[in-house]
């Protein structure tokens, strides 16, 4: 390590020691003859134009970096850039794959030396946009069943690890229609067709919830919740929906979740809460402090307002421990009898937590298998007097809320709470230790909460 990479690795940890980045990267790996190098973003802002008349959607990313090694730097977005300037210098870029093939990724393509960096990143935004005659609908809505579909999908963005400060200006022209945007930020600016916003510094590449729609396309149904807690704080709901009656429907159970939720783990962690609701769909998906969901997913979606969202999986290994908490938790509100035993793991081993390090999705088998794990590690800690899982998580929140986490770190938090090590349970369940090959499914499947998103139920969405 060369001194400056030294110095800016010592800078970097002192000024973001709450802010986990780098050094969750996957590691660096040689690719073409190159070597590809993971880098750390600090602050992006994001230009958007939609153009009616041409029925173009235009996205400039203008991204300050961190680099750490010699190397060609790494980031990505699914539509191919159509410009590429670092510090001012125009470069190309290449589409590669990460080495066992589990991703896809771009590159610059030029070797850069440790410092920091401004790139500019122009590209279309093709995913998640329609236009017709006289308006735009956007909505970038994310999946993490599949690989690639977080704010990649739709503008430029780094793995799940980096948490960076966001800015995003939207603009609409060429329509006389007056559009809104619901996005998990703070106002900036905002006149007809114009919005600016600023988001918390804690998010990543699945924290912004953004939907650009016309004026009239939705009802909306503002409110305030008022907490119940001592140490909370009241914040603005806004729900909305294609209709006011299920708009009414949500707010009731919205309130109700949230009065769960705030006794059981503490305060609400965002500043706000925004939800669409879609009374067909039978999934959802979760934001930092904004949800989609359909009627039954509702509670599942706001849980992973705390674990998912304000606790961030750093990497696709992580995933599943949000997927066992919220469904453990969905079970325990929603049934009265379990079909299954609760002091036993229904499955022999498997492997949700120990794939490859270049992997970004969940493994989908950590809904049911996953809540399994979780009722045994409930049944377990309530054999301590005083100990649950409910409790233990109240305080792995209050110590991680606004950090991203791999699945070793929900261990460790585990064992020191519990007092007893816990290597041998993960080894085997978590990280299918006992799997010969360990791509194989332990014979269970699962249908996942989060379904995927094709491209038919995104459209009908937006
Ligand atoms: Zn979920």
């Amino acid at each position: 390590m060369d001194y400056f990479k030294k110095f800016l690795l010592s800078v970097f940890l002192i000024s973001s020691l709450a802010h986990a980045s780098i050094e969750q990267a996957p590691p660096s790996f040689n690719v073409v003859g190159k070597r590809a190098i993971w880098t750390d973003f600090t602050h992006a802002k994001y230009e958007l134009s939609f153009d009616i008349k041409t029925r173009k959607a235009k996205s400039v990313a203008i991204i300050e970096l961190n680099i750490f090694e010699k190397g060609y730097p790494i980031f990505d977005v699914v539509g191919t850039p159509t410009k590429v300037l670092v510090n001012g210098v125009s470069y190309s870029q290449q589409e590669i794959e990460t080495p066992g093939k589990e991703s896809k990724v771009r590159i610059i393509d030029h070797e850069f030396k440790a410092g920091r960096y401004k790139i500019q990143i122009e590209s279309e935004v093709s995913n998640g946009v329609k236009f017709d005659a006289s308006s735009v609908s956007a909505g970038f809505f994310m999946k993490d069943m599949r690989d690639r579909e977080f704010l990649e999908m739709y503008i430029p963005s780094n793995y799940e690890y980096d948490q960076y400060k966001m800015e995003v200006s939207v603009r609409v022209t060429g329509s006389k229609k007056s559009h809104r945007l619901f996005t998990n930020g703070f106002l900036v600016e905002k006149s007809k067709n114009y919005f600016k916003y600023t988001y918390p510094d804690y998010f990543t590449s699945t924290s912004l919830y953004f939907h650009l729609a016309p004026e009239k396309k939705f009802k909306v149904l503002e409110s305030v919740y008022e907490t119940r807690l001592a140490n909370g704080k009241d914040f603005p709901v806004t729900i909305y929906s294609r209709t006011k009656r299920l708009n009414r429907r949500i707010i009731k159970v919205v309130r109700k979740v949230l009065i769960e939720l705030e006794r059981d783990y503490g305060p609400w962690p965002h500043p706000h809460l925004i939800f669409y609701g879609d009374g067909k769909w039978k999934g959802g998906m979760e934001y930092a402090g904004a949800a989609t969901a359909g009627w039954f997913a509702i509670g599942h979606e706001l849980q992973h307002g705390y674990f998912a969202r304000a606790v961030m999986p750093a990497n696709g290994n992580a995933g599943w421990i949000d997927e066992a908490v919220a469904s453990w938790r969905d079970f325990t509100v929603l049934h009265k009898i379990f079909p299954f035993r609760k002091d036993e793991i229904n499955y022999t081993s498997m492997n949700l937590g120990n794939q490859s390090v270049f992997n970004r999705k969940t493994d989908h088998r950590s809904y049911v298998s996953g809540r399994s794990f979780m009722f045994y590690i409930d049944s377990l800690l309530k054999k301590v007097p005083g100990k649950s899982l409910k409790k233990f998580l109240k305080i792995y929140f209050e110590n991680r809320k606004y950090t991203t986490i791999q699945s070793e770190d929900f261990r460790l938090d585990l064992e020191k709470y519990y007092g007893r090590s816990l290597k041998n349970l993960f080894d085997q369940y978590i990280y299918g230790r006992d799997i010969k090959n360990n791509s194989k499914l332990d014979g269970i499947h699962e249908k996942p909460f989060h379904e995927p998103l094709s491209h038919e139920v995104l459209q009908e969405l937006i």
